[in-house]
Order: structure tokens, then C-alpha cells, then sequence
């Protein structure tokens, strides 16, 4: 019989290389490695917020959230806690950015918990998070990431270093664009299904 584990609080993983999550306080921890390898994003085991650059301070994650939309009252994210997310891992749509941090609604509800608002409603957008979960799975075949997308202007695209790679990318993108769709479709659907799709608006009310 195994013994008992004791209960190891997440505070004894904090360190230089664990830096306090922005929401929450908690520390973050490795989650997958950026584009091209350009470096590691991290997470938050508590609130799940992700972190693609260095963490920051609570104003820099609120700044940042407020860049999804016009007026602090609503803004568009793409979820981190995601189905397609989760399954694209270090392909994910949303790793391609410019942006420092990718949220989830609980971290979205505790972050403006912080000038006295509360989220009172989440809206799934359809469109987008089909596309989003479409270019996560073409991002597994591709050296650089969000080809199409970043065409298109709807996702910052990360490009392949060496011409031949960015060459065999279009290429790749245009041989799937129909089988991977097929798939995309219906994970989508699913992952709203499970409140877990791909982007969402988010309204916001001031208590
Ligand atoms: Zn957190």
C-alpha cells in the first residue's frame, strides 16, 4: 500500500524560474514551447492563465486583456483552456501573437475582480474558433505557424526561417485546407459543446 502524500502547497514551487502568476499570485510553470523555439510559455495550475513572455504585474495582464476590445467593458479572448488548445499543445493558433498572456474565463473573472467588475456573460464565437481549431491543425505540419491566418490578417503569422520551409508551408496549408476542416468542424462544435471552445467575447458590468 502506497503511503499517504503529503500536501505540497503550490507556493514551494516559487522561484526565479517560477515567477508569480499576474491574476492570482500562484507560480507559473512550464507549459509548451513557443514558436520556432523562441522560447517556453508558461501557466497557472490555479487560475490558468498563460503566459507567453515574462509575467508581470496585475495592470500589465488588465492592460493587456484590454487590448481584446473597445472599452474595457467587453473584450474578445482566445482560451487558453480551450479543447483546441489542449490538443494542438505548441501548435495552438494562439501561441502565435504578439500578445504576453492567453487567458481563461477564470482567470478573466478574477482579473477584473481587481477594479471591482464581474464577467456577465461569455458569448462563443463561432467563426473565428473554427478557424482557430482549422489553423491549430495545420500548424502540426508546418514549420512556421498561422500561415493562412497571418495572410489573412486574422492571427499574427510566424514564419519559417529558411525559404524552401516557408515555400513547403504554403504549399502544406493549401494541400489541407479541406481535410483538415473536416476534422476542425466538428472538435469545435465539441469544444463549445464542453464551454471550451476557441475564442469568446466577454462581457464585463461594474459592481
Ligand atoms: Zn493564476
Amino acid at each position: 500500500m502506497k503511503p499517504d502524500l503529503p500536501h505540497v502547497p503550490l507556493e514551494v514551487g516559487a522561484g526565479p524560474d517560477n515567477p508569480p502568476c499576474p491574476v492570482c499570485g500562484e507560480p507559473l510553470f512550464p507549459w509548451v514551447p513557443l514558436p520556432l523555439g523562441t522560447g517556453m510559455a508558461h501557466r497557472c495550475e490555479a487560475c490558468g492563465l498563460g503566459v507567453l513572455s515574462r509575467s508581470g504585474a496585475t495592470s500589465d495582464a488588465l492592460a493587456d486583456l484590454d487590448r481584446g476590445g473597445p472599452n474595457g467593458l467587453t473584450v474578445v479572448f482566445e482560451n487558453r483552456d480551450s479543447l483546441q488548445a489542449w490538443l494542438a499543445g505548441s501548435a495552438w493558433i494562439g501561441l502565435g501573437t504578439d500578445r504576453a498572456y492567453r487567458f481563461t474565463p477564470d482567470s478573466i473573472r478574477r482579473l477584473v475582480a481587481n477594479r471591482d467588475q464581474i464577467m456577465s456573460g461569455m458569448k462563443w464565437i463561432p467563426g473565428a474558433s473554427i478557424v482557430g481549431m482549422w489553423q491549430s491543425g495545420v500548424n502540426l505540419f508546418t514549420f512556421g505557424q498561422n500561415i493562412a491566418t497571418g495572410a489573412l490578417g486574422k492571427a499574427v503569422a510566424v514564419r519559417a526561417g529558411r525559404p524552401w520551409q516557408r515555400g513547403l508551408d504554403l504549399f502544406i496549408s493549401v494541400a489541407l485546407t479541406i481535410p483538415i476542416a473536416i476534422i476542425a468542424v466538428p472538435l469545435e462544435l465539441l469544444g463549445a459543446l464542453l464551454h471550451r471552445g476557441g475564442r469568446y467575447r466577454a462581457d464585463f458590468e461594474v459592481l
